[in-house]
């Protein structure tokens, strides 16, 4: 049976509960390669988000905050094994909700979930304290402590796999959780809730509330009851909580845009610069935040360099994305199609040269034909907005000084990456370029033990890795006399 036959309308998740929001209100979700309407999905509000939070602090002061730092484990555990388990069936999920391939969601998105379950399913036993040698006749000791309920909103280009990202390391420090999902992706975070009830969490320990940014999700910014709000999306939004947590101080992890450089040297190797530029823009249809969008090649290779990227890129399949063939699939909305179209209108008034895509494919679906620009000037629109689609800008540089300063030239700073077989020259520009994460003869990698997270205006805050988990964490000086 397809998954979509499979799907069930949505409602929230709260204290280990389906429900509907209190208003009982709906939206719809949509397949965004054909168009057509998936399910409904309950649109939870103030209501809602209070009866959440409500849950999550119950759980926290109660079964939840009770189990020991191994029981954690041993659940985070079972939940990586089950996702494990139905790779296929989630895969299928966040395709048809998402427009993603289901190659990437298959092969990437869901194992590399299931893989951060398990990463932080073994740290949950290794948050430790220290001893100080404080001065007076004291014994000092700190103890890293959970901040109590966290509220986590995430956007669609990752729905599944940003899910695992902020839930996995929450729960192995001990906290609870209300999870808002995206309006236009709701469906994989749902199953997630059922998965992690399946697996035995405590009723109230995982909470997800579907629904509006400025329903939902602000009204979850808003509540007293929440010590944290950990972030990923757009940097106009990210700003917006960062104003709104003010009021309760809440704690604030913020994960945001980019307008990431992708630097090719002459002496790089051509094949895999060609294919890392491709997939650094390409790759889910551009909807990614570290999309390598800018892209700088030396002077002396542009010509050679650009003709090979765009035959490749001619080759890459668009379509259906439950065919294992495709490579691009449509944009995730229709709303996000236009915003995309509209930056390819501006490329060309600012005088860019198109050298490929840049239409619609004819047919149904929110498709955009990948997309060249050539001759693009580091201060033109297209080189300095996100566009979260698969528009690329090529620019040319002649020396080192040259490019380290025009891709710092932008208010972002997510990731950046360097193609060259210059080992010194390779290293000197990852220390100059002012970004979280650079690559070098490569790109978009990541992995549960690795810390993710920006620069400047891309945020601030690291996911994953010991550092992710910390970010859930605060610590608490006991003193004791001795005297
Ligand atoms: P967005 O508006 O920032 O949405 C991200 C999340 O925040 C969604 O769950 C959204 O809810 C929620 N939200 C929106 N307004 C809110 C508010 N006032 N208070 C609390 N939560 C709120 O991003 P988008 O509209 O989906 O995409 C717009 C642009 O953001 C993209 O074109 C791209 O440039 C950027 N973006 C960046 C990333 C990234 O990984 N850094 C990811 C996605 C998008 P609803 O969606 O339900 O309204
Ligand atoms: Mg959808």
């Amino acid at each position: 049976m397809p998954a979509t036959q499979k799907i069930t309308p949505g409602r929230l998740y709260i204290g280990g509960q389906w429900t509907d929001a209190a208003d009982a209100g709906t939206f719809t979700t949509v397949n965004p390669a054909t168009e057509e309407p998936i399910t409904q999905i309950a649109a939870g509000r103030a209501d809602d988000i209070d009866r959440a939070v409500t849950a999550a602090r119950q759980a926290f002061e109660g079964a939840w905050g009770r189990l020991s730092a191994a029981d954690r484990g041993r659940l985070l555990w079972a939940i990586g094994d089950r996702i494990e388990s139905q790779v296929a069936e989630i895969a299928e999920l966040e395709s048809i909700d998402s427009g993603k391939t289901i190659t990437e969601a298959s092969r990437v998105d869901v194992p590399m979930a299931a893989d951060c379950f398990r990463y932080f399913a073994g740290w949950a036993t290794k948050i430790e304290g220290e001893t100080v040698p404080v001065r007076a006749p004291c014994f000092g000791y700190t103890l890293r402590e959970p901040l109590g309920v966290v509220g986590q909103i995430i956007p669609w280009n990752f729905p599944f796999l940003l899910a695992a990202w902020k839930i996995a390391p929450a729960l192995a420090a001990g906290n609870s959780v209300v999870l808002k999902p995206a309006e236009q992706t709701p469906l994989s975070a749902l199953r997630l809730a059922g998965i992690a009830g399946e697996a035995g969490l405590p009723p109230g320990a995982l909470n997800v509330v579907t629904g509006f940014g400025p329903t939902a999700g602000a009204a979850l910014v808003d509540h007293p009851g929440v010590d944290k709000i950990a972030f990923t999306g757009s940097t106009a939004v990210g700003q917006e909580i960062m104003r709104r947590g003010a009021t309760s101080l809440k704690r604030l992890t913020l994960e945001l845009g980019g307008k990431s450089p992708n630097i090719v040297f002459a002496d790089a190797d051509l094949e895999l610069a060609v294919r890392g530029a491709s997939n650094g823009i390409f790759y889910n249809k551009g909807e990614v935040c570290t999309a390598g969008s800018r892209l700088f090649v030396e002077e002396s290779l542009h010509d050679a360099f650009l003709d090979k990227l765009t035959a490749f890129t001619s080759r890459l399949q668009q379509g259906d994305p439950l065919d294992p063939k495709t490579r691009l699939g449509p944009q995730v909305s229709e709303a996000q199609m236009n915003r995309v179209l509209s930056y390819v209108d501006t490329g060309r008034q600012e005088g860019a040269r198109l050298v490929t895509g840049g239409t619609r494919p004819p047919g149904k679906g929110y498709f955009v034909r990948p997309t060249i620009f050539d001759d693009v000037k580091n201060d033109m629109k297209i080189a300095r907005e996100e566009i979260f689609g698969p528009v690329l800008s090529v620019l040319r540089f002649r020396d080192l000084d040259e490019v380290a300063r025009a891709a710092n030239d932008t208010p972002y700073g997510l990731a950046a990456a360097v193609w060259t077989k210059d080992i010194k020259k390779a290293h000197r520009v990852a220390r100059l370029l002012r970004a979280g994460t650079v690559w070098i003869n490569t790109y978009g990698l990541y992995d549960s033990a690795m810390p993710f997270g920006g620069y400047k205006m891309s945020g601030f805050g690291r996911e994953l890795g010991h550092h992710g988990l910390m970010e859930y964490t605060q610590t608490k000086s006991i003193w004791v006399d001795l005297s």
